[in-house]
C-alpha cells in the first residue's frame, strides 16, 4: 500500500505559492486505496482548516520534519512517498525513510514504478 505525503506550499495548487499538483490528485490517490495526507511547515490547525475548506478528508496531517511519526502511524504501508519543493522536504523525507520526489520532477503517469 502506498502512503503519499504532500507538502502544501509550492507543491499543491492550493499552496502559497501555488504548486502545480491539483487537488484531483488527492482524490485519484484515495480512489486507488492509497493513504494520503499533508506534511507541511504549516501548523496542524492551519492544515486542518485548509482540508475542511476543500472538503477533503486526509488520512493524516503532519509536519515534514516529523515524517517519522507519519511512518510509524501506518506500518501497513509498503511505500512511503513524500513530494515537495524545498530542501527541507528532501532532507526530512530521506532521513525518515521516504521516497522523495521533487514537485517539478514527478514522473509522468504510466512510468514504471510510479504510483499513477
Ligand atoms: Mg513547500
Amino acid at each position: 500500500m502506498v502512503l503519499l505525503s504532500l507538502d502544501i506550499d509550492g507543491t499543491l495548487e492550493v499552496g502559497d505559492p501555488p504548486g502545480w499538483i491539483p487537488l484531483t490528485w488527492i482524490h485519484r490517490a484515495k480512489a486507488l486505496g492509497y493513504l494520503v495526507g499533508s506534511a507541511s511547515d504549516r501548523t496542524m490547525s492551519d492544515q486542518k482548516r485548509l482540508w475542511e475548506r476543500h472538503e477533503i478528508e486526509m488520512d493524516f496531517i503532519g509536519h515534514k520534519h516529523k515524517l517519522d511519526i507519519v511512518r510509524a502511524k501506518f506500518p501497513e504501508a509498503t511505500r512511503w512517498i513524500h513530494i515537495g519543493d524545498g530542501n527541507a522536504d528532501y532532507i526530512y523525507a530521506v532521513e525518515h525513510g521516504f521516497e522523495f520526489y521533487w514537485v517539478h520532477e514527478v514522473p509522468e503517469d504510466g512510468t514504471e514504478g510510479w504510483i499513477f
